[in-house]
């Protein structure tokens, strides 16, 4: 790996500079913690930026702040996703966390027994007593295998390279997955282009997140989310599955909004190629110019090497973002972490309050520190 001359040490390296590694960085600088959270993204806030257009959030305002400070917006409007990324950037900067952008981490490995980890980002390396993994659940776009045998003539994006209908080939568009992202996508995609959406049913919310009942309503919802459905409840274990890996109910965009936009909705899954054609499992293939993969994603932790902390179905073993076997080692920020507000801005900082509260038992920050203080308070 590296010698030790350019290797920084820190008792605490935080990887990912999202919502998450934030409010870890919140706990972190009030127990006076020496740390450095370290960011792929060019500016704070980017994986906000990179969504499509015109995404606003479903939850308001006033559930969308982080631990130290509100959401500057009417408690009841509902965010861009750009207002979000300059409200993450705006709080690591008030708060003062230091935060190193355009840092990607490549690697993280047990160091020599009892010396915690060693971090490697291309060049740099970083040794820390504790390492909390902070870069999000929606990394590794989910596309099925038969994507590969659709006409290259075909315009395939994921959901998570989609922007806007100028990406698209003139022609008509499958959206594959109908929870929120598929709604949503389709919704842009109708005005120009003849619709399809593919997928189950997800149901819906029984309220508009704007209408003036939803206000009461999210009272109860957010207890709900944060409080009752988590890991050691039975209907938390119920939801988890469903919440992580199918996608939830219908938010914003309902059926009736589909319909009436002149969106094709149809109950089935697009399960196969034919002569370079999308087929589904009710027979029928689609003759499509454009697919669009709303999909969801898998977990990428292929990067943690040598740590028993990676189950085999992807994601991280861990109790309440601390992992048993490995101590020193924490998440944060993945969808039922330990609740179905887990991976929400309005959720994340119970979990990051935990994790940084099961660290205190540690000793106080290690000695060396780098000499050369580079970190930027943004
Ligand atoms: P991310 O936001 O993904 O942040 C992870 C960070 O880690 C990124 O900045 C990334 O650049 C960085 N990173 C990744 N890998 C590395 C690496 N190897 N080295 C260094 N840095 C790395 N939540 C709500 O509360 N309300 C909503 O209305 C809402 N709407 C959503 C709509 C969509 C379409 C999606 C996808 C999510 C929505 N969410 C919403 C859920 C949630 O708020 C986001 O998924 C949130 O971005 C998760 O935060 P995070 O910090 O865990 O991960």
């Amino acid at each position: 790996m590296t010698g030790q001359s350019d290797t920084e040490r820190r008792e605490t390296v935080v990887i990912g500079g999202g919502q998450a590694g934030l409010a870890v960085g919140y706990y972190l600088k009030q127990a006076g913690r020496s740390f450095v959270i370290l960011e792929a993204g060019a500016r704070i806030g980017d994986a906000w930026r990179s969504r499509w257009d015109g995404l606003r959030l479903f939850t308001p305002a006033r559930y969308d702040g982080l631990p130290g400070m509100a959401f500057p917006a009417s408690p009841h409007s509902f965010p861009t996703k750009d207002q979000v990324a300059d409200y993450l950037e705006t709080y690591a900067a008030e708060m003062r966390l230091p935060v190193r952008t355009g840092i990607r981490v490549s690697g993280l490995w047990p160091s020599e027994p009892g010396d915690g980890f060693v971090i490697a980002a291309g060049r740099r390396h970083f040794r820390a007593a504790q390492v909390v993994v902070t870069t999000g659940a929606y990394r590794r776009p989910r596309v099925p295998d038969f994507a590969t045998e659709l006409d290259p003539e075909i315009t395939q994006l994921h959901s998570s390279e989609y922007r806007n209908p100028s990406q698209l080939r003139d022609g008509a568009v499958l959206v594959v997955g109908a929870s929120n992202s598929g709604a949503e996508v389709a919704m842009t995609t109708v005005p120009g282009h003849r619709t399809v959406l593919a997928g189950p049913d997800k149901g819906k919310m029984p309220l508009r997140p704007e209408s003036r009942l939803a206000r009461w309503f999210d009272i109860g919802f957010w207890f709900f989310v944060n409080r009752v459905a988590t890991l050691d409840t039975p209907i938390g274990r119920k939801a988890m599955p469903f919440v992580r890996d199918h996608g939830g109910p219908l938010e914003r965009i309902w059926p009736a909004d589909l319909a009436a936009a002149g969106v094709e909705r149809t109950i089935a899954r697009a399960v196969a190629a034919r002569n370079g054609l999308p087929v589904l499992d009710d027979g029928r293939v689609l003759d499509v110019a454009n697919v669009v993969w709303c999909t969801g994603f898998r977990p990428d932790f292929g990067w943690i090497h040598g740590l028993d902390a990676i189950a085999e179905d992807g994601w991280p073993r861990q109790v309440r973002g601390v992992v048993p076997g490995v101590p020193g080692l924490y998440f944060v920020g993945m969808p039922f972490l330990h609740s179905g507000g887990s991976a929400l801005l309005g959720g994340v900082g119970r979990d990051a309050r935990h994790v940084v509260e099961s660290m205190a038992h540690l000793p106080r920050p290690m000695t060396t520190v780098i000499a050369s203080e580079t970190a930027t308070a943004r």
